[in-house]
């Protein structure tokens, strides 16, 4: 069992796995995740899982978090991206790790099927450009979590544009939202 990366929202569920047979759980950690998934080199080298007769790419993104890694599905062409995109506020630590991570996965992606790209929250909701107020619980009419590779190229040209003065920018779709680690 591995995750997207290392927030405590994220592998609070861990302890539930704890000592199952046939388990084994992959600490969110840069050193855990290199040696997991064969990743020489971090962020730069793509590392996968084989699941027999599936592969499934691991693609190492920090920005949001410094173990971060996105996971692309080369059957169903799913692209899972953690907290680095989906339709809400896009926490952003270090904005230059997070812009090169963007950019590798634009790379990455180019010419290969992109089904849907999955984030790990819904704070967005179905009027453009409007996020929920933080902490909301209950959102009847929340944006739908499917996102496209449109939204990359999107939040990429969105952080080359404001590379010498990082600010919240609200998209319709997604907001980037720049911030001191917490
Ligand atoms: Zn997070
Ligand atoms: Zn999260």
């Amino acid at each position: 069992m591995a995750h997207s990366h290392g927030h405590g929202d994220h592998v609070a569920g861990d302890k539930g796995f704890d000592g199952m047979p046939g388990v084994t759980i992959v600490e969110a950690a840069v050193a855990t995740l290199q040696k997991a998934f064969a990743i020489d080199t971090w962020p730069e080298q793509v590392g996968s899982i084989d699941l027999g007769q599936r592969v499934v790419d691991v693609i190492p993104i920090p920005g949001h978090q410094p173990a971060h890694v996105a996971y692309y599905d080369r059957k169903t062409g799913i692209l899972l991206t953690g907290d680095h995109l989906y339709p809400g506020r896009l926490y952003i630590t270090d904005f230059p790790l997070y812009l090169a991570s963007t950019r590798r996965l634009v790379q990455f992606t180019e010419g290969k099927p992109v089904a849907q790209v999955l984030g790990c929250h819904i704070e967005q909701s179905t009027t453009p450009f409007v996020d929920y107020p933080v902490g909301t619980t209950y959102q009847p009419r929340e944006h739908r979590l499917e996102l496209g590779r449109a939204h990359l190229l999107e939040l990429l040209a969105g952080l080359e544009q404001m590379q010498a003065k990082p600010v919240k920018l609200a998209l319709r779709d997604f907001t980037i939202f720049p911030r001191a680690p917490r």
